[in-house]
């Protein structure tokens, strides 16, 4: 185990990282060191796995949903600030799809206001902001190697962190709350250990571990196939975006060019100076036709998906925290048009040229069904 957190960490440019046996099991023990409790707020964003909030309940606090930018699906980081309460302990943002977030921008808010800032970096491991790995971007960065990931352990998490603090704390929360396990104990040849505060068994197994770090040798390659993937996405589905401001906003042309795929358009125009680890391809279809372009290519075999349904709009967050409609406008809106293509290293050209001419035919179709 601690030969695999000194590879993940030496791969982040990270101080610590501390492994653990899934990615929901990192959220928490980030929660719980981050001292969130009752009465507490953190913010969140929608736009991502329900673990992400999650984490927040876990420890008896409140999640805030604050809504996106339409253009890379990010948390906003204009809407971060004006949602910070009071009761504000922090700010949990998600690395959608695989892009980092505006770190700077967000740390300048949390260092303004005192909060937290987690990064849940399930999607981006691989990725970089600004020449830093990410894993090193927030005080907290949390991974899952769930077998769906850019990398995996069967199942499995990590949490990296500058901070010697949280590193103990986390060490502790993990495993019972306890000073020594097993191993410690073996060696120093006492029975001694001590409880000294709450915690779970969130530890993963050596075994895990060693797959981890065999996975980890070949991150980089699996990235950078991604990214060539998402590059030939581009070329035919990014018509419509044509330059980036330094800040990951979009400059997007007027008008779409006369043969790009009607109002087809993949989410994330990003600038050069982040590495995006290309988790997920999504795109963006009408609204109208979502439902029905997304069962035509899962008809002809092509494994697309739908990454998500906002958070705040699952029956346990409008029952528990009183959530609704209306309330992320974008994040819905973006969400009805949304569809993940196929994207994974062992793709080969032909599989994504095939990707590329059934959407093709399948969004056309319907696109001409749309407009008569
Ligand atoms: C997968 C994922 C999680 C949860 O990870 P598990 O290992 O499945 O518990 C949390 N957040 C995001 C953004 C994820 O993609």
């Amino acid at each position: 185990m601690e030969e695999f957190e000194q590879a993940f960490a030496d791969f982040c440019c990270a101080k610590h990282a501390i492994a653990v046996s899934n990615g929901t099991a990192a959220l928490h023990c980030a929660m719980s060191v981050a001292g969130v409790g009752p009465g507490d707020e953190v913010l969140v964003t929608p736009m991502s796995f329900a673990a992400s909030a999650n984490c927040v309940v876990f420890q008896g606090g409140t999640p805030v949903f604050v809504d996106v930018n339409d253009d890379n699906l990010l948390i906003d980081p204009d809407k971060v600030e004006q949602n910070i309460t009071r009761k504000t302990k922090g700010i949990i943002a998600v690395d959608y799809a695989g892009l980092p977030c505006d770190y700077d921008y967000l740390q300048r808010i949390a260092d303004k206001y005192g909060l937290f800032l987690v990064a849940d970096a399930c999607h981006s491991v691989g990725g970089s902001y600004k020449g830093r790995p990410v894993g090193s971007l927030a005080d907290m960065s949390t991974f899952s190697f769930h077998p769906v990931k850019n990398m995996t352990t069967g199942e499995g998490g990590m949490i990296t962190t500058e901070s010697d603090e949280y590193a103990a704390k986390l060490r502790l929360f993990r495993s019972h709350g306890i000073t020594a396990d097993f191993r410690q104990r073996m060696e120093s040849g006492s029975w001694i250990y001590e409880m000294t505060g709450l915690g779970w068994n969130y530890r993963i197994t050596d075994i895990q571990c060693a797959l981890g770090i065999t996975q980890l040798k070949k991150l980089p390659d699996w990235i950078q196939r991604r990214n060539e993937i998402a590059g030939r996405y581009d070329e035919v589905f990014g018509q419509e975006c044509t330059g980036v401001s330094e800040c990951g906003r979009s400059v997007r042309s007027a008008s779409p060019t006369p043969n790009s795929l009607y109002t087809l358009k993949s989410t994330l125009p990003y600038p050069d100076t982040l590495t995006h680890a290309r988790h997920l391809y999504p795109i963006r279809v009408p609204a109208m036709r979502r439902a029905s372009i997304f069962s035509a290519l899962r008809e002809v075999g092509i494994g697309v998906n739908v990454h998500y349904i906002p958070i705040h709009l699952h029956p346990y967050y409008r029952n528990q925290f009183g959530t609704r409609p209306g309330d992320c406008p974008v994040a819905e809106s973006a969400y009805e048009e949304l569809i993940s293509l196929p994207i994974f290293p062992s793709m080969t050209d032909d599989d994504v040229q095939m990707v590329i001419e059934q959407v093709r035919r399948v969004t056309e179709r319907h696109y001409k069904t749309f407009s008569t």
